[in-house]
């Protein structure tokens, strides 16, 4: 991965640092795979309903994931535990481990906005800021404090995000004047102008018409060269298109198989993600 901000670190609230401690082999058995997140016996809760049952997942560093399964079955809810997101839902309860770098997310001294800069998140409605492309963009930087080179920053991701292009002339124009599909790639350009490390996307494509979706899954494959992605999709061809892992999420909140794509679409251990794949239900 190509970032400035030192991998493999997460500041907590007490400035501690935590440094990677997994790595698995490949299929192949030839290379380790370094692992970003480790979700460990994750259970979620709202209220007295469970969401999420004693999930076990490791997703590699550097790969597109996709979270895929029926309505409901519990994908968002899993990506919003990754970034805490779940602590805003009052009635949220999570119980287990959520590893990033090694690190449990849910330990005491992890401060939530700190976690929040090293793994940004891309809703499924675009949702710029009232403001120019230019401070959309530099928004986290600011709150960060980080003013210096700020045009060069934000150029930078904009460029990231294929945008660039499009809006160089415009960058004083208002953020909600852009299309539907150049308001997404605004605000994937906003989720990684501070440098995270993992970029979390829910179903990113889905308000968007075919051409704009087009151009986010070519998007999505490029920054998983700098970024460890995961995606939720409803869409299963888009997660074959796009992903390197799948996971199969069931009614019930069960994780039923995580493998590589190729493999959960061509021949799936499960009866059950057959059954799904092949359109038998969900
Ligand atoms: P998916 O993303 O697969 O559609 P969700 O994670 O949104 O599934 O939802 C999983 C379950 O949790 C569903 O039964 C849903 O109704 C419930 N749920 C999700 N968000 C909330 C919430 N904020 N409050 C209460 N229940 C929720």
């Amino acid at each position: 991965m190509g970032l400035d901000a030192p991998t493999g670190s997460l500041q907590t609230t007490d400035e501690t640092v935590a440094e990677p401690e997994s790595t698995t082999e490949t299929r192949a058995g030839t290379e380790p795979e370094s692992i970003a997140l480790e979700a460990r016996d994750l259970d979620v809760y709202y209220g007295d309903d469970q969401a999420l049952q004693s999930i076990d997942m490791e997703i590699p560093e550097g790969e597109v994931t996709a979270l895929i399964g029926p309505s409901g079955c519990g994908k968002s809810t899993f990506l919003r535990c990754i970034n805490r997101m779940n602590d805003l839902i009052d009635i949220a309860r999570v119980d287990g481990d959520l590893h990033f770098n090694g690190k449990n997310v849910y330990d005491d001294d992890v401060d939530p906005v700190a976690l929040r800069r090293k793994i940004g998140m891309v809703f499924q409605k675009p949702n710029p800021f009232p403001k120019s492309i230019r401070d959309n963009v530099a928004f986290g930087l600011r709150v960060q404090g980080r003013d210096e080179n700020v045009d060069a920053k934000v150029e930078q991701a904009l460029e990231r995000a294929a945008l660039l292009e499009e809006v160089e002339d415009q960058l004083d124009s208002s953020g909600l004047d852009l299309s539907g599909g150049q308001q997404q790639r605004l605000c994937i350009a906003r989720a990684i102008a501070p440098d995270p490390e993992v970029l979390l996307m829910d179903e990113p494509a889905s308000a968007l018409d075919p051409i704009a979706t087009a151009k986010i899954e070519e998007l999505i494959e490029e920054l998983s060269e700098e970024y460890t992605v995961v995606v939720v999709t409803h869409n299963m061809q888009q997660a074959a298109r796009i992903s390197d892992k799948t996971a199969v999420f069931l009614t019930g909140g069960e994780l039923v198989e995580f493998d590589d794509t190729e493999k959960i679409f061509e021949n799936p251990e499960h009866d059950r993600v057959e059954d799904y794949i092949t359109g038998k239900f969900g």
